[in-house]
């Protein structure tokens, strides 16, 4: 390891701990505003190492907030909890096999992000008060990113109003810096009301609400060629009315995922959408009702905050993996296709390598690699605030995202260095942030030259709140 910085030693020192939550994260997978437990160990971490914890932050009883410090500036670093649904998996092997037959499961590594997230704060922590350094460091526990969108209704509540710089990371099989690209999207429901009949006796009385859902899907696929090539359409049927084909379906109710690489060209589209479904409303003489219930923005990159992150992780180095750890990686690498093994490569640009189960160097800034994206809640925070996001490898490099493979590799060794390294890199930005005034001072200069040009809206409807959830007996 090149370039030893003080603070490394204190993310050691609280690393066993933090594995030790990241373990217990990855047993209890909760889904989407249901991380009561998760949420809970949380917590309790924070209290643990001595934060001061603000507990239902933006009103989400799984969302979370530690605080230690004092004075300014703020600097947050992000954390996530929540699992996938049917992504159940026995840890430690290289086969398919569920260890709660149609369970939860950590499918992205949600369990080490919000460890290694919470690691660092609790280096800072330490860090500010050994040093003397005036200001705070704020842990944001954040629910229900798949799907969800906790951080853009914790955004909208203003909970980081008063941050000046966002540090976040997630797991993946390449040690970089983000590249800050991601996809705004909306889900919404389109619910179609008609009239029920007699199929053959009396059609000319129904109105079909399965037709209107047909003709929508006829429609929104004509549009794909008149909005911009970044956008993605996509439709699941929630209900097709029925499955009795005698009778006139009088509900059915599709949802749509509309996604951008720009947030005011996915709010564009979103109401072309929108368009669409009332015409086909028209045509088939059935009512329709449109409900957005989550939405993100695009990620906005930050110059200042990128190559401070580059060279918190120049310092730093590789993952420093072993024989055990490439030896396991390569038998999960055995389980994928060769599409899967080369993409990673293509994503950053290299030339695919073989024989290379793990990633245990750093790739440079911004690599001229394929763009290939999705979307993440994380974007919001990105118009909120100046923010930076670190991948750090913790799995076998190709393993798809969403897999059961990576449940599987969740709790190895190499997933836990991964975290751990994760966490010391988001430390060393931190520390050099905290340090340099003027530095931050420049990353929040381009985030507000970002902001005058194009200002934020949020994509999130007035009105529509979190789909939260009860919390069980006794948590
Ligand atoms: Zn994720």
């Amino acid at each position: 390891m090149r370039n030893e910085s003080a603070i490394w030693g204190l993310v050691e020192a609280h690393g066993p701990d933090l594995i030790g939550l990241s373990d217990r994260v990855w047993a209890l997978p909760e889904t989407l505003y249901n991380e009561y437990r998760s949420c809970a160990e949380h917590t309790a971490m924070l209290r643990d190492k001595g934060f001061r914890v603000t507990e239902n932050v933006a009103g989400i009883p799984t969302a979370v907030m530690g605080e230690a410090g004092a004075g300014g500036p703020v600097i947050a670093i992000l954390g996530e909890y929540d699992a996938l649904p049917g992504l159940s998996q026995v840890a430690g092997i290289d086969y398919p096999e569920e260890l709660e037959p149609g369970g939860h499961g950590h499918g992205c590594g949600h369990n080490l992000l919000g460890s290694a997230a919470l690691l660092a704060a609790t280096a800072l922590k330490d860090w500010l008060a050994e040093t003397g350094t005036p200001g705070r460091v704020r842990y944001y526990g954040c629910p229900a990113e798949e799907g969800g969108a906790a951080k853009t209704f914790m955004v909208r509540a203003g909970v980081f109003a008063d941050v000046d710089a966002a540090i976040t990371w997630h797991p993946d099989c390449m040690t970089r810096v983000d590249d800050a690209l991601s996809l705004a999207n909306t889900r919404m429901d389109f619910a179609f009301t008609g009239r029920a009949a007699h199929a053959a006796a009396s059609p000319h009385l129904g109105r079909s609400a399965l037709d209107a859902v047909e003709l929508m899907s006829v429609g929104v696929n004509y549009l794909r060629e008149h909005v911009p090539q970044d956008a993605r359409i996509h439709y699941a049927y929630l209900e097709a009315g029925g499955t009795a084909p005698n009778v006139v379906q009088a509900r059915a109710r599709v949802r749509y995922s509309i996604r951008a690489l720009r947030l005011a060209d996915m709010m564009a589209i979103v109401e072309r959408v929108k368009d669409v479904a009332r015409g086909a409303a028209l045509m088939t003489g059935t009512g329709v009702e449109m409900t957005v219930f989550s939405a993100v923005s695009n990620m906005l990159g930050n110059g200042a905050m990128e190559r401070t992150m580059q060279s918190a992780l120049d310092e730093l180095g590789g993952v420093p993996f072993d024989a055990a750890d490439r030896a396991y990686a390569a038998r999960i690498q055995a389980t994928l296709s060769e599409a899967d093994l080369t993409q990673p490569y293509r994503r950053v640009g290299m030339a695919p390598r073989r024989d290379e189960p793990l990633c245990d160097y750093v790739v440079g800034l911004y690599p001229k690699g394929e763009v290939m994206i999705g979307s993440t809640d994380v974007a919001d925070v990105s118009w909120a605030v100046p923010l930076v996001q670190v991948l750090a490898a913790t799995h076998a490099i190709g393993t798809p995202a969403h897999s059961w493979q990576i449940t599987a590799q969740g709790k190895a060794p190499a997933a836990h260095k991964g975290m751990v390294h994760a966490a010391k890199a988001m430390a060393r930005c931190a520390e050099k942030l905290f340090g340099d005034r003027a530095l931050l001072a420049e990353a929040q200069a381009e985030h507000a030259a970002r902001m005058a040009r194009e200002p934020y809206v949020c994509p999130i409807p007035e009105g529509v709140e979190p789909p939260l959830v009860p919390r069980p007996t006794g948590i």
